[in-house]
Formats: structure tokens, C-alpha cells, sequence
């Protein structure tokens, strides 16, 4: 349910939905979109107590993803070029990879639903979901990071993270933006 809320400053929309939640929880997604989600014994007066404490906080976080949504940085590629895209970013990640004596793996195109790439560490290959088109370069970018870092660490430990974090420091961000993109519906 849409709603809206006269701050000091200004008028803003929120997508407010009624949930099992602790108290009230305000999420501000990449694209500026702010979720508020509350449990029932929650009243309205409650939560526009609450999104008036935070107003500063919420217009901090808009301004940024304004900032960030202006970037030339959402970058997305045609079917036609996705594979030569992955394949390039493969060619520019591997020097640090070779450094750790990874062989350059085999890369494999295929169209998945249920995940973005997936990394057979013991016969050396990559395999990366074509959907990848649907998700801008720095999504395509941390999938290809991701899968390789899977020939140091076959898991997801915390190892692993800090060993992609060497790499894009920023992956977690670019993580949350790939989770918004919806796997399911994408699939031929
Ligand atoms: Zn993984």
C-alpha cells in the first residue's frame, strides 16, 4: 500500500506493508524507493512518529541513491553481447586469480532460473546465466568475481567474502542490486 507523509522538508511516498515485524522497519531500496513495513498493534500515529525521527536519515539515503542513479554506471548489454561482456570481465579479473595459481577456467553460457553463475572448482568451469543481460555491469561484474573467487574458496565462508572484497569492496552493494533483480520470469 502506497502512502504518503508531509516531512519538514518535503512530501514523500513510502510503500508501507503490514508484517510480522519487531516494531516498525523502514528499508530505502537502490532505486529510492522506501519500505515501511510494521506489525498490527502498530498505530499510524506510531509510524509517522517514527518517519519524523528519521527524517534526516531518509533524505540522506534519497540523495545519495539520486546521486547514484544519475551515474553512467547502469550500464545493461544486449543478448548479443553478453557473452563477449562476461568473457572480457573474465580476462580482466584473472590476473589476480593466476597470481594464486587458478588456470583459466572454462566459461559456459547457459540460460538458468535459479541462480546467476554457478563455479565447478574441480574441472575448472564457469558457468554463467544469460540472464545476465537483464542486470547492469556492476551486477554482471560481481557474478564474475563471485564465481571466480569460488577456485580459492569452494564455500561461502568468511574467507571467501574477504577474499571478494580484496577485489570489489563494494560487492555487497552490488549484491543487494542483483537480489532486486527477480531470477524467476526471467527464464526462457
Ligand atoms: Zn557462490
Amino acid at each position: 500500500m502506497i502512502k504518503e507523509i508531509n516531512l519538514k522538508e518535503k512530501t514523500i511516498k513510502y510503500d508501507f506493508q503490514q508484517k510480522n515485524v519487531k516494531n516498525i522497519n523502514l528499508r530505502i531500496k537502490y532505486d529510492g524507493t522506501i519500505c515501511v513495513s510494521a506489525n498490527r498493534r502498530v498505530t499510524q500515529r506510531d509510524i509517522d512518529v517514527f518517519l519524523r525521527s528519521k527524517e534526516d536519515f531518509i533524505l540522506k539515503a534519497l540523495k545519495k541513491c539520486a546521486e547514484k542513479n544519475n551515474e553512467p554506471c547502469c550500464e545493461y548489454f544486449r543478448q548479443d553481447e553478453i557473452r563477449d561482456v562476461i568473457l572480457k570481465l573474465c580476462e580482466k579479473v584473472y590476473p589476480y586469480f593466476k597470481e594464486r595459481s587458478v588456470k583459466f577456467p572454462m566459461i559456459k553460457f547457459r540460460r538458468m532460473v535459479s541462480q546467476w553463475g554457478n563455479c565447478h572448482y574441480q574441472k575448472g568451469v564457469l558457468t554463467f546465466n544469460l540472464n545476465l543481460m537483464y542486470a547492469p555491469k556492476e551486477c554482471v561484474e560481481y557474478v564474475v568475481v563471485h564465481e571466480f573467487t569460488h577456485f580459492l574458496h569452494p564455500n561461502h565462508s568468511k574467507r571467501f567474502y574477504d577474499e571478494m572484497a580484496k577485489i570489489l569492496p563494494d560487492w555487497k552493494c552490488r549484491r543487494q542490486k542483483l537480489k532486486e533483480i527477480s531470477l524467476r520470469g526471467l527464464a526462457d
